[in-house]
């Protein structure tokens, strides 16, 4: 779906999904084909030259959705603005906050949840604790630890630590808390 929203003219995206956009399906669920993000980033820069060569006439002022392997696509007229909108009309992002206070990220389809907690990580103390539990591999860029055939860490100096083989949070913050610790 894509619909081209203006800062205090257009309602926001919040306006129009009431709650936010958080229910619906994910390229983990759902899956995602290339020519889907061809044709939103094409109608996208369309949309952006009407814009930004004044002819604001001609805007969609639509959300337009579309399933081109389902073959059904259709156009809703943007809702008024929600005069208790939190984002828009409060200037308050919960969708942002959330994100913020997280350090847990799932990586969509890699099967692993990235947790960056730590601001740097000395790989060479690392190596030399997680070598006693796990198979170690290191390179400059990186630290790997094999700690079965399932689950290995990967850690990074910037404090980054990937956890691969899960994507639930929280088994991998467990594993994190037991391994890597605060
Ligand atoms: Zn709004």
């Amino acid at each position: 779906m894509t619909a081209f929203f203006v800062p205090n003219d257009t309602p926001c995206m919040r306006c129009v999904m009431k709650g936010g956009a958080e229910s619906g399906q994910t390229c983990d669920t759902a899956g995602v084909i290339s020519p889907a993000v061809d044709i939103v980033s094409s109608m996208q820069v369309t949309e952006t030259l009407k814009y930004l060569t004044g002819n604001k006439n001609n805007l969609r002022r639509t959300l337009y959705t579309f399933d081109h392997w389902f073959n059904y696509q259709y156009e809703i007229k943007l809702s008024n603005v929600n005069p208790d909108c939190p984002t828009c009309q409060k200037q308050y992002f919960p969708s942002l906050k959330r994100h913020a206070n997280t350090p847990e990220t799932i990586l969509c389809g890699r099967n692993t949840v990235q947790i960056h907690e730590k601001k740097e990580m000395d790989l060479s103390i690392w190596e030399e604790r997680l070598s006693r539990v796990a198979a170690t591999k290191r390179t400059p860029f990186l630290l790997k630890a094999e700690l079965d055939h399932h689950i290995q860490f990967v850690l990074f100096p910037d404090g980054r630590v990937l956890v691969q083989g899960t994507e639930d949070i929280t088994s991998a913050r467990s594993l994190y808390d037991r391994y890597i610790g605060s």
